[in-house]
Parts: structure tokens; sequence; C-alpha cells
């Protein structure tokens, strides 16, 4: 290979290595908050029917406006939300991109508070929009304080933030979600909701306040609950404006016609779907329950990950697991790890691979 010439590649992207978590082949894989249910037998036999239906008109470009997917969309949230207020794209790692697109850009900022989802400083980056973080309390919740200060005192026109966070799993309560809409002088507050169908029962969805704050937005995906990872499909929910908004920027046709048949298939088994969440969040509240009876520290989870440490050499037991066939991710602050939750039998194998890196006197502790 040729090198570049000098002075080619953007002065802010050189030496950059692109994002991405290891993709190893081992047996139990917890590092992406991935579902671990592959589709059922009449999940899979309608998705083959769509797809086999869409590929009849491959010829065509799709609709480019994806109005039968808005409208499943928004049946799906409901909270009185209409196909107008929904916007869908490859992941929502796209639906954040063109949300920068439109309303960052040059001489603008986004502000997050960390620890935070490490992609947003990308999305910045490649929109050439500022980037600033605030910071969160020892137990990863936001000072309302010091956000609402922040935010006065910055005027950032993009406020990210994950609720649940990751890779925290923390969600944010209503009363922190309206300060920032109000105290957000002409910016919106985007609420990451990629996790939210995890969270514990009693923590509302930032979609509740979506009629009182037209300066919020709210994103999902069929990423985790839906168990769609590899179809790329995540979307939002806002004003009709914002929506529309994004239609400037989005790319010509950028939801393909076989993205849009798979989407609507897994739409129509929500529900089968979302009562394997269920076992989900059972599975999740026993990790927590275990790690903390075992004296790691663990912060409390909406999600389907857990954080827990404190080691002094993180990255010692991350591979004491991955030697032992279980791949977890070495993220958040020095000397926490993340695990996202698996079904029954592999977070057995990861319990029983954590108790044996701890109990070997060469690696660390908590
Ligand atoms: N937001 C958060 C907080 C995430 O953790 C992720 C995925 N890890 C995403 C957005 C993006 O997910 P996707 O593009 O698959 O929808």
């Amino acid at each position: 290979m040729s090198p570049l010439p000098p002075g080619l590649l953007r002065e802010e992207l050189r030496g950059i290595e692109p994002y991405g978590a290891p993709q190893l082949d081992v047996p139990v894989l917890l590092n992406v908050n991935e579902n671990p249910y592959p589709p059922s037998t009449a999940v899979l036999a309608d998705i083959e029917r769509a797809v086999a239906e869409a590929a009849r008109d491959l010829n065509r470009y799709p609709d480019r406006e994806f109005v039968a997917l808005r409208e499943a969309l928004a049946a799906y949230l409901g909270h009185g939300v209409t196909p107008a207020q929904v916007w869908a794209a490859n992941g929502s790692n796209e639906v954040m991109l063109h949300l920068l697109q439109a309303f960052g850009g040059p001489s603008r900022l986004a502000l997050s508070f960390a620890p935070t989802y490490s992609m947003y400083p990308e999305y910045a980056r490649d929109t050439h929009t500022g980037w600033e973080v605030g910071h969160r309390d020892q137990d990863f919740t936001l000072d309302p304080d010091h956000a609402v200060a922040l935010v006065r005192e910055r005027r950032p026109h993009v406020v990210l933030l994950p609720s649940p966070n990751n890779p925290t799993g923390t969600a944010l309560p209503p009363d922190m979600i309206g300060a920032l809409c109000e105290a957000l002088d002409g910016g919106v507050l985007v609420v990451d909701e990629a996790y939210a169908e995890f969270r514990r029962a009693g923590t509302p969805s930032a979609l509740e306040l979506l009629p009182t704050y037209p300066n919020l937005v709210v994103t999902r995906t069929m990423s985790k609950a839906f168990a769609l990872a590899g179809a790329r499909v995540g979307y939002l929910a806002a004003s009709a404006e914002v929506c529309d908004a994004l239609r400037v920027v989005r790319l010509p046709y950028h939801l393909s016609s076989v993205t849009q048949a798979v989407a609507r298939a897994a739409l129509r088994h929500a529900d089968e779907l979302l009562g394997a969440v269920d076992r989900l969040r059972a599975e999740r509240d026993g990790t927590v329950e275990w790690l903390r009876a075992h004296g790691f520290s663990v912060a409390d989870s909406d999600a389907n990950f857990v954080l827990f440490g404190k080691f002094p050499d993180r990255h010692d037991v991350w591979q004491g697991l991955l030697d032992r066939g279980v791949l977890i991710r070495e993220t958040g602050p020095d000397g926490w790890l993340r695990v996202s939750i698996g079904t029954a039998a592999e977070m057995a194998a990861f319990r029983q691979a954590l108790t044996s890196v701890t109990a070997d006197p060469r690696e660390a502790r908590p």
C-alpha cells in the first residue's frame, strides 16, 4: 500500500484508530450490549417473507420517506407520537449524526456529561462541531445545579445524554430533563434511549415529556430490545419540525427497502421480543445482586449491562476473563469494567470466570 500524500487526510483525523470494540471469536460474548437471543422461528419466518417481497422491487429505490415504517414505529412508541414526529436511519448512530449535521457544525457546540457514550465526540468531530463535557457525581448521577449552570454558560446547540447512560446504566430523572430543556436557549436536548426498554419498573421514559418540551428529542434503537443489531435500525421521536429538518441532511434513499421490510417485520413481533427483554432485566438484577454479594462495587443499572469494579488493574481482570472464554468491555472510568447481560448460561459462565480470576493471587482483586 502506498502512503497517503502528506496533508491529504484532515489534520484532526491523522493517527486516529477507527472506533470499535474487539470482535473476537470466543464462546461468551458480553462486550457490546447485544441481545443474546437470535430471532425465534416465527420472527425469522416473517422476516424472510418480508425480505423476499422487498427483493421483487429491488430495481426501484426505496420509499424515501419510509412512511410505513414511520407509522409502525409511532404505533410502537405510543405516547401520542405521530408518524410525522418519527425519524429513522441506519442505527441510532446515524440518527445522531443527522442531528449534528442539522443542528451542529462549525462554531457550534455539542455537550454531554462524562462518563458518557464514546461515539458522541466522534459525531461532533465528523460534523466539525465543538465538543465539551461536564461531569457526573461519584454515583454517576447528574447534579442538576452543575448541569444547568454549564448549559447556561456554554449555550450548546445540542446536548447529548444517554438515559440509561452507557457505560454506567444510570437513567435520568424527568425533572433533570425538564430543567435542561428549559436551560437550553435555542438548543435541543437529545435523550438517547437506546436501552430504554430495559429500564427498571418505575423509571419513566423521556417520551412522556415530548408534548411539554418542543426542544426535546428522544432517540431509540432496534439493536438492543428488538435484537436487531445486524439490521441497523435506529429512530427518534421529536417535533415534526425537527424531523423535517433532518430530511435536508440525510443521503437520498438512506434506508434500504430491505432494512425497512426487516424493521417492520420485527415490529409486528414486538410483544414476543419484549418478553425476552423481561428475562434479560431479571438476569441483570440477579447479576447486580451477585456482584454486590461478592464484594464488588456496582453502579445501579436500568440497561442490559452492568458497570462493576473497582480493580487496581482492570486490564488484568479483562484479560483473565478473556483467557477463560468470556469477552467483556474495558470501558468507563478507570478501575471499572462493563459486562453485557446475556443468557442465563452465559451469565453463569461469567460468574464462574470472574470468581476464578479474582481468586488467582496473580490477578487483581476488587
Ligand atoms: N447510543 C448508545 C448509548 C449506545 O450504547 C449505542 C450502541 N452501543 C448506540 C446509541 C448506537 O446503537 P445503534 O447504532 O446500533 O442503534
